[in-house]
């Protein structure tokens, strides 16, 4: 079973001798009480015995120096806290949510999204078009409004070009009511109000009621990183993946002014790594207009206060809040929704309608027979935020993902990206085991991370679909 995290490159792979070391004389120099958290944290949880340390202390210098943190000597460049006198609380991992084991499968698609007018699809010569947006991976949520803008200007295209029709003459269907169909519906509305939206979705009630909790997009963590996806831009497309977010990020930046991004479920957020970890999901996969490079230093979290991480100001946009009220909206403006469920490309193109949007994610791999389409299973564990905890964690553990999202109503934890297709009856013991290595790290024990050791269970896997693999996992 492919399932592991895949890397462009050589994995950097530190060690634990060096990351401890940099870790340790970083604290130093930030005046932190090294003895005292080292006794309490590092020791205790068998991160690194004092033979390790004391060897390993000699290359204090040329170690921080081969980090890649600073071309500058270490003594000239003091590391601070990342958050100087100021310990994040960590979450109550006892306090499981109601429904708290959760499963989806990621809509990936090998080459990324499909976004695209089907030119094979000239219907009635040209008197119909289909535009495809589907196959968003991990990172549907924060490419939705991206990607609903791009479907917009190719509606106007098709309007202008191939039907020439005014918006307000045509019928418009938009087929699924995930976030993407849904975001697309809205920004077609928002764009023209007067022009004719129809959403069709097996997520949909035979009496016309949205169900978008059953649906991918419901389950999503919601964290704003085109995570995994951005290796399907490599090597010379990664300029059509940062289009896309900046749009996403022009319709946040929107909701904003408008003081209305709350009721989209968006909120800054901080998202913090570990420096030995993968950034590039932000580094590489946003443009640095969107989300700026990181700040680096201790982490801001009392067990892990002697370790090097990262700081990246991003956004979570949590999607049990934002799919309602898209649905409220596109209600709002008259939009009607019909159950369907559609089997075949002719199907497709038989509904009745001038422009028809495929945004039926995981479906469209079936539907199309498109072979690039492929599940990557996820496992969640939701945890209630009594605390309030406003901040995420991300990036990965060595060869798989970990994270943990602090979301306006729970925390969720995940982190696995298993090519396989059945959700249901999944062991708890998954679960549990997903829940326990990020409890580890919050405890301070980030030695399986530096390591880089599977540290999950075998999973029990069905596949029907086969297809080349490609670099998919991320963060999210
Ligand atoms: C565990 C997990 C964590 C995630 N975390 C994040 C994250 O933090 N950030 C992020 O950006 N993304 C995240 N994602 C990814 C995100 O959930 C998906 O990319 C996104 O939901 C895709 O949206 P969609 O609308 O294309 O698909 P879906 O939500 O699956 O919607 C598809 C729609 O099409 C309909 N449909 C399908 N087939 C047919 C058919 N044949 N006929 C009619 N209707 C059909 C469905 O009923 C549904 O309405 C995560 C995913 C998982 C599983």
């Amino acid at each position: 079973m492919a399932w592991q995290r895949r890397r462009e490159g050589p994995p950097k792979r530190p060690g634990l001798r060096r990351f401890v070391v940099v870790a340790l004389v970083t604290a130093l120099e930030a005046d932190v009480n090294v003895k005292s958290i080292f006794k309490k944290h590092v020791s205790r949880r068998k991160m690194i015995d004092r033979r390790h340390f004391l060897a390993g202390s000699s290359l204090t210098v040329g170690s921080l120096a081969v980090s890649g943190l600073s071309a500058q000597p270490a003594s000239t460049r003091p590391i601070t806290a990342l958050r100087p006198g100021e310990w994040l609380q960590i979450p109550d991992f006892s306090a499981l949510a109601n429904d708290s084991f959760r499963t989806g499968l990621r809509p990936f698609r090998a080459g990324g999204v499909r976004l695209e007018t089907d030119r094979g699809a000239d219907i009635r010569r040209g008197r119909k078009v289909l535009i495809h947006n589907y196959g968003h991976g991990g990172a549907g949520i924060t490419l939705s409004w991206g990607c609903a803008d791009r479907v917009k200007e190719m509606v106007a295209e098709a309007l202008r070009d191939t039907l020439q029709k005014q918006p307000a003459a045509a019928r418009v269907v938009v087929v699924g009511a995930g976030a993407v169909g849904l975001t697309t519906a809205a920004e077609l509305k928002r764009w023209a109000p007067a022009i004719s939206v129809i959403v069709q979705a097996e997520n949909v009630s035979p009496a016309g009621t949205p169900l978008p909790h059953k649906s991918t997009s419901w389950i999503a963590g919601g964290q704003f990183e085109p995570s995994g996806i951005w290796r399907q831009y490599l090597p010379d497309r990664l300029y059509e993946l940062h289009d896309l977010v900046r749009r996403s990020h022009r319709r946040i930046l929107e909701l904003k002014r408008q003081g209305r991004q709350r009721q989209y479920g968006v909120v800054d957020r901080k998202n913090y790594i570990l420096e030995t970890e993968d950034g590039r999901g932000f580094e590489r996969g946003i443009p640095p207009d969107v989300v700026p490079p990181p700040r680096q230093g201790l982490l801001p979290f009392l067990p892990l206060a002697t370790v090097l991480g990262k700081e990246y100001s991003t956004w979570l946009i949590n999607p049990t809040i934002m799919l309602p009220k898209l649905v409220a909206d596109l209600r709002a403006a008259n939009v009607r929704f019909e159950q369907r469920n559609v089997r075949s490309r002719m199907e497709l193109i038989g509904i009745d309608a001038d422009i028809i949007v495929n945004c039926t994610g995981l479906g469209a791999g079936a539907m199309l027979n498109d072979a690039d389409v492929k599940p990557i299973r996820g496992q969640l564990v939701i945890l209630n935020n009594p605390g309030q905890l406003k901040y995420m964690f991300s990036g990965g553990c060595g060869d798989e993902a970990a994270y943990m999202f602090a979301r306006q109503n729970d925390i969720v934890i995940g982190g696995t990206y298993h090519e396989c297709e059945n959700v249901d009856d999944l062991p708890e013991e998954s679960y549990r085991a997903v829940l326990r290595r990020m409890q580890r790290i919050f405890s301070g024990d980030i030695s399986e991370c530096v390591a880089g050791r599977p540290t999950l269970p075998p999973q029990r896997c069905n596949l029907t679909r086969r297809v080349p693999t490609a670099g998919f996992a991320g963060s999210s």
